[in-house]
């Protein structure tokens, strides 16, 4: 709970309480995770999230919305009416996605920093110096976002909303203290990095493929198209110089890549340079399991434009691959009965990674995990 909301909160509380809105309780079988809104009579609103609680298990029946014309007709002839007040009725929205292009790190460094300090800064007034013109226009607090502008983008400024900021532009020059702190190089780089935990399953995708990490990234290096989506990935993209049709595919999913060891990820798919996809081809084809099958292992791993009309290609001429692919009957969905309480079922695996085996346990009922190594 920030700081400065905490008086105001216990004060609605209280309230609610004394209202017989809420009651204290010592145990319940439901919680739900809390939001407190500032209003700006400086007292606070209290909305529970209830959408990945209660919600879930709640029978909703639906029905038609009846129109204003209905309601008069059914109200005709009344004598008395009132007045609901709604204004503790409140509702979470989702906002649609579209894409546009931007300094994304710079706006990232804004919602990382606000987000770190969040204790510190919710509820209070404070000021957000930037050295990127732009900034202003995008993350003032009145103004109001493009519906065109990048789903991310709308998601911090969604995020930013909650503050009471105001932003101001400083040149580079005059907060050279923010720009030491960012690019100073770190004495104990190791333990300051919080980097490699995070790519770890990145890395081990990368690892487990049939062709090597570092070929893949020499080969990434060297192709003429990949170089350059390289290069934009590192240094962010600029549509005005992507005129080289063979850039379109990447260009789409420009938001989605990333680098690891010097391969070009999308999602936890590697993108494959062209003179290495045969070989990928050649393991996914290795089994004949038919396109199907195919073309769900390759998306787990590895993708390239046309990757599918490859995999495609393949099949046509193989003669295995479609008789056994004919061959499969479909298997029935067949759920596990739930459990009726804990410890009364469990789901056991064993995995190995890094030359460390793994015995991993999960609790059919809560779907606690438990893990142990030799
Ligand atoms: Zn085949």
């Amino acid at each position: 709970m920030p700081n400065a909301l905490q008086l105001a909160v216990e004060e609605e509380y209280n309230h609610l309480e004394q209202d017989a809105v809420i009651r204290k309780v010592e145990f319940s079988d439901w919680a739900t995770p809390m939001v407190n809104v500032p209003m700006s009579d400086g007292s606070t609103r209290s909305c529970g999230n209830y959408a990945i609680t209660v919600n879930p298990h709640l029978n909703v029946p639906s029905y038609r919305i009846p129109l204003p014309e209905d309601i008069f007709h059914k109200l005709r002839g009344g004598q008395k009416y009132t007045k609901l007040d709604l204004k503790n009725t409140y509702q979470q929205l989702t906002l649609d996605e579209e894409s546009e292009v931007c300094h994304h790190k710079h706006q990232l460094a804004i919602v990382f920093g606000v987000t770190k300090f969040y204790m510190y800064l919710f509820g209070r007034t404070f000021t957000l110096h930037t050295d990127r013109k732009p900034f202003l226009k995008i993350f003032s607090p009145q103004g109001s976002m493009s519906v065109l502008a990048a789903s991310r983008l709308q998601r911090w400024a969604i995020l930013l909303s909650f503050f009471r900021y105001d932003i101001k532009y400083k040149s580079s020059s005059d907060i050279a203290n923010a720009d030491a702190l960012s690019r100073l190089p770190l004495e104990f780089k190791h333990y300051a990095s919080i980097e490699s935990p995070i790519f770890h399953v990145a890395a081990q995708q990368v690892i487990q493929h049939p062709v090597k990490a570092h070929q893949i990234a020499q080969d990434t290096a060297h192709d003429k198209t990949l170089a350059k989506v390289l290069a934009f990935t590192q240094n962010g993209w600029n549509i005005r110089e992507c005129h080289d049709p063979d850039l379109k595919p990447y260009l789409k999913q420009r938001h989605e890549l990333s680098i690891e060891q010097g391969c070009l990820i999308w999602g936890l798919r590697v993108i494959i340079p062209p003179n290495l996809r045969k070989p990928i081809l050649k393991e996914l084809h290795w089994s004949h399991p038919g396109v199907a099958r195919m073309k769900s292992m390759a998306r787990c791993h590895v993708w390239w434009p046309k990757l599918d009309a490859d995999l495609e290609q393949i099949t046509r001429v193989c003669l295995q691959c479609s008789k056994t692919w004919n061959a499969l009957p479909a298997a029935p969905l067949c759920p596990w009965t739930w459990p009726s309480g804990p410890w009364k079922s469990v789901h056991v695996d064993v995995a190995t990674s890094e030359g460390k085996n793994y015995l991993i346990l999960v609790n059919a009922y809560s779907k606690w995990p438990d893990l142990k190594n030799d």
